[in-house]
């Protein structure tokens, strides 16, 4: 059992933090965000993600797993500090440090004893080092030091199992002995270890989400040429799937990733490599091609019906993807500006997400938590996200209610001879048009 911190406690903090306690460790999250830690005291999760809150409840109820906004004291308590806090996308695409450095600084400041401070937030190549001469500078005695990369791989809607069931850790650091230990902790997880330097294991991150992206662009791409040339998408990416060199991961024609990860990361890595003195215009194609697939369903929808002033337009599911809350360079956040300039009527459905939406649209559309109360008397459906409630819609019902049975599904989410038969006329990615 190690003492373990980790400050930032959002998507990865939190989820990870638990995480480690879960497998037996003793785990203070912290952040400076009060009111987060507040909610976290009265067991109020700040995020939606299945399983959590069963797990802090757990944990924190066995002692292993505490919240705290004093970070000082949360650093001081602990030989393994995380760094978790995030690292946004600033406006050249650059990831922007502040929240690192500024933790780093803390760390540097309240140095008690020998630690080992692991970046396991998202950070271009060099940031450990940085990391390291910050805590030097602020460090008010000569205790001795490690720095390490951890980085995560876990997916918000899936966090928790994919935390506790991790395909594998990476781990770049300092010493040998800094990188036995965090090897040690993991042990619990079963899962495969890749110890690197420092620089390889912040590159992987980076490549790895870069990669992902890139097939996500790529079967995009294909699935725009087959509704030019004819070609079914989801069949294509089946037959590719099938080949284990490709592999069937990531091969879903829709509007494109977004979220909070790959639309910075692939920016980030851009702007790394351009600096560097490589123009990496691979991932500059891959970013273009997710810029445009965003908004491909406002193309199909005034195909369909002309034109959308005065018209009520259904948004079917507000965040990146399903089982998440994150709004994060959601598509819908561009989709639905570009509705509301064209003077359509915007009545929205999402089951989580709805109260984030609120931020962004105030009193310009209507907001349901019930998918047919949001398809009521509606001239046409978009629909952006994969949800249960949007996969499962009854059909019948659906067609019963709105004014116009127009779908345009930017996820494939329905089979094409049934929405034929059902009488919608429906478009989708990649696949030819019906009714
Ligand atoms: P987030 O915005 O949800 O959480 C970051 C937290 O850090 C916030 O609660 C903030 O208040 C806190 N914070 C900022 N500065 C602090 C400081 N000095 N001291 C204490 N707390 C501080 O971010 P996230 O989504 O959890 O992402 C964190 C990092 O992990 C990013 O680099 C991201 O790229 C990476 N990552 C995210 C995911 C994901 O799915 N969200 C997956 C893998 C990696």
């Amino acid at each position: 059992m190690k003492k373990i911190t980790v400050i930032g406690t959002g998507y990865v903090g939190l989820v990870s933090g638990t995480c480690f306690s879960e497998i037996g460790h003793q785990v203070i999250c912290c952040d400076i965000d009060q009111n987060k830690i507040e909610q976290l005291k009265q067991m109020k999760m700040p995020i939606y993600e299945p399983g959590l809150e069963d797990l802090v409840r757990k944990n924190v109820h066995d002692g292993r797993l505490t919240f705290t906004s004093d970070v000082s004291v949360a650093i001081q308590h602990s030989e393994i500090i995380f760094i978790a806090v995030g690292t946004p996308m600033s406006e050249t695409g650059e990831a922007d440090l502040t929240y690192v450095k500024a933790a780093a600084k803390m760390i540097g400041e309240n140095l008690n004893d020998y630690k080992i401070v692991v970046t396991k937030s998202t950070v271009p190549v060099g940031t450990s080092r940085i990391v390291r001469q910050i805590i030097s500078k602020h460090a008010f005695t000569s205790v001795s030091f490690d720095v390490a990369s951890n980085p995560e791989f876990l997916r918000e809607g899936s966090a928790i199992s994919d935390c506790m069931n991790m395909d594998r850790a990476v781990i770049g650091a300092s010493s040998d002995m800094a990188a036995k230990i965090i090897e040690e902790i993991h042990e619990p997880f079963h899962t495969k270890v890749l110890i690197t330097d420092l620089e390889s294991a912040e590159m992987i991150k980076y490549a790895a989400n870069a990669f992902l992206a890139t097939k996500i662009s790529f079967i995009n791409a294909i699935a725009n040429v087959c509704e030019l040339v004819g070609g079914d998408i989801v069949k294509v990416a089946e037959g590719m799937g099938l080949d284990s060199r490709i592999g069937n991961k990531f091969l879903r024609a829709g509007i494109g990733y977004g979220g909070s990860c790959f639309p910075k990361d692939t920016l980030a890595l851009h702007h790394l490599a351009r600096v560097a003195g490589y123009d990496f215009s691979i991932i500059q194609s891959v970013i273009d091609t997710n810029d445009k697939q965003k908004t491909i369903v406002i193309d199909k929808l005034l195909k369909a019906l002309g034109d959308v002033e005065g018209n009520a337009i259904s948004v079917l599911g507000l965040t990146f993807k399903p089982n998440t809350d994150d709004l994060r360079y959601a598509p819908s956040l561009s989709i639905i500006p570009i509705l509301l300039n064209k003077g359509a009527k915007v009545k929205v459905f999402d089951p989580i997400a709805l109260d984030g939406v609120k931020r962004y649209f105030g009193a310009s559309v209507t907001y349901h938590d019930d998918v047919y109360d949001a398809l009521h008397d509606s001239d046409a459906c978009l629909v952006l996200t994969e949800w249960e409630e949007i996969v499962g819609l009854d059909l019948d019902k659906a067609k019963s209610i709105m004014k116009e049975p127009i779908i345009i599904d930017g996820r494939n989410c329905f089979d094409l001879e049934i929405m034929n038969s059902r009488g919608f006329h429906y478009q989708s990615i990649g696949r030819p048009a019906v009714g």
